[in-house]
């Protein structure tokens, strides 16, 4: 397995720290809102990772968190919390828009095939979700380290990290802190006895600006809620024990979200959090960054709503490198449906006795395979991993089809490695089958108005219906 390593800004052969298993974290929903194409790429992006590792021959124990405290609306300690907001927006208790938008991103994952965490069961929700509000604890233990360690300080609002106390903070986008001063704009620091500009908050108090907040909890320093960052740290260390091996999330965490969990790992504990940095490109439409003002921010009910099938989108994905720009337009979209359908088409004719089935060599589907993971193991080259999937496809020759059983193996191959639901596809109708078959006794007869209206009648139902050199052969024009 080669991955692109942000931390050594190159593709780099994986060797996880015990062999034959990987240990996997990805930051995940905040959860006031739903997730737009941009985060669903991120999602597909780790899923697919997680597949590519498993077919490699790695364990995979994967935690991700769902922010439900703490997420202030700049990255940066500014502003709002995002629940607080969002539940002010909806007449709702932030418990109660945390669990709806929770719900809603469970739901997208399902749809996306996305695979859920592996390495924590919640007692409290019963899913494999790590809230941040399920460690509050180990969060203030870090906080406790931190402190102990004199990484941190504490003002009236806050108690913050002290980036200038940590000579690596930073390192992962190669900035230097002095850089960073530089580049700072001006921003409103809200709080005046905050050392420097970029020290963070890891626990904010009930007071000032956040008296009213909801979600509070007593700590040794007073009531209070975790910083953003932090949750992450502790739940890893909670769930997997750092260092990991590999640590994910879009580009827009370079900048600070993760120098931040770096830094607060490093300093409470002595070591790095994790040793691969792996992060995905941004989502364009139209050429243009989306925002909330252009209203391009699309959900996947935005996509559904349209009549696009959510593979489409999963295929949509995977059909651009994850650290390229990804230009989401409607046609683009379209076209991946329908190259999705071809690829149902394919596998559809699992159950199309009457054409010539052939049967494979013994060694060709493993083979095949084999190719594909090969693809997806260098750096995830899904676009190559499709390339010999269509090359593969193609060659079946018109009016011939492949032994059920290779079919089977086949496709349920596919769908481990890019789970676009190629396996398991159902049978055409008993009454569909004797259409077909009485369009057939009309074309021997050469009643040709009678086998044009069968074949309307047929198309009318979603079944395109073409003549190959061994028979009739039937394809969905829908799903
Ligand atoms: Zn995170």
């Amino acid at each position: 397995m080669r991955l692109y390593n942000t931390l050594h800004r190159q593709v780099q052969n994986f060797k996880p720290q015990q062999p034959k298993t990987a240990t996997l974290y990805t930051c995940g929903p905040t959860v006031y809102n739903y997730y737009h194409i941009g985060n669903l790429r991120n999602a597909v992006f780790n899923d697919t990772l997680r597949r590519a590792l498993t077919a490699t021959g790695y364990e995979v124990k994967h935690t991700m968190n769902i922010t439900d405290v703490g997420h202030l609306v700049s990255d940066a300690d500014e502003g709002e919390d995002k629940l607080e907001k969002g539940a002010a927006r909806e007449g709702k208790t932030v418990w109660e828009v945390a669990e709806h938008y929770t719900d809603a991103f469970k739901q997208d994952m399902a749809a996306l095939n996305v695979q859920a965490p592996n390495s924590y069961k919640s007692p409290k929700y019963h899913d494999t979700y790590a809230r941040a509000t399920e460690f509050i604890d180990e969060q203030i233990k870090m906080v406790e380290a931190l402190l102990e360690k004199g990484y941190a300080y504490q003002t009236e609002q806050a108690i913050y990290f002290d980036v200038t106390k940590l000579a690596s903070y930073g390192e992962l986008s190669g900035q230097k802190l002095a850089d960073k001063e530089v580049a700072a704009r001006d921003e409103v620091v809200t709080d005046k006895e905050k050392h420097h500009p970029y020290d963070f908050a890891v626990w904010f108090f009930t007071v000032g600006r956040y008296k009213d907040h909801t979600m509070h909890w007593p700590s040794p320093w007073g009531q209070g809620f975790p910083g953003w960052h932090l949750e992450c740290s502790a739940i890893i260390h909670g769930t997997l024990g750092d260092p990991i091996d590999i640590h994910t999330g879009g580009v827009d965490h370079i900048g600070t979200h993760h120098p931040n969990e770096m830094a607060q790992t490093e300093a409470a504990f002595g070591h790095p959090l994790a040793n691969y940095w792996i992060h995905n490109e941004f989502i364009l439409v139209d050429n243009t960054k989306m925002s909330k003002s252009k209203n391009n921010s699309y959900t996947l009910k935005d996509i559904t709503d349209k009549g696009f099938h959510p593979l489409a989108l999963r295929l949509l994905y995977l059909q651009a490198h994850y650290r390229s720009e990804l230009n989401f337009t409607w046609e683009s979209l379209e076209a991946a449906q329908n190259t999705l359908l071809n690829l149902y088409g394919w596998a559809d004719l699992k159950h199309q006795a009457n054409l010539a089935a052939v049967r494979l060599p013994d060694d060709e589907i493993d083979k095949f395979l084999e190719s594909v993971t090969t693809a997806l193991a260098d750096d995830l080259g899904t676009t190559e991993a499709l390339a010999i999937l269509f090359r593969y496809v193609s060659k079946l020759a018109p009016g011939m089809t492949l032994d059920a059983e290779d079919f089977d193996r086949l496709t349920a191959g596919l769908d481990e490695l890019l789970a676009l639901n190629l396996s398991g596809r159902p049978d055409i109708t008993a009454p569909q089958k004797v259409l077909i078959a009485e369009r057939e006794t009309a074309r021997d007869a050469r009643d040709w108005p009678a086998s044009d209206k069968l074949r309307s009648q047929l198309a009318k139902q979603g079944l395109e219906v073409s003549d190959t050199p061994n028979g009739p052969r039937w394809r969905r024009s829908s799903f």
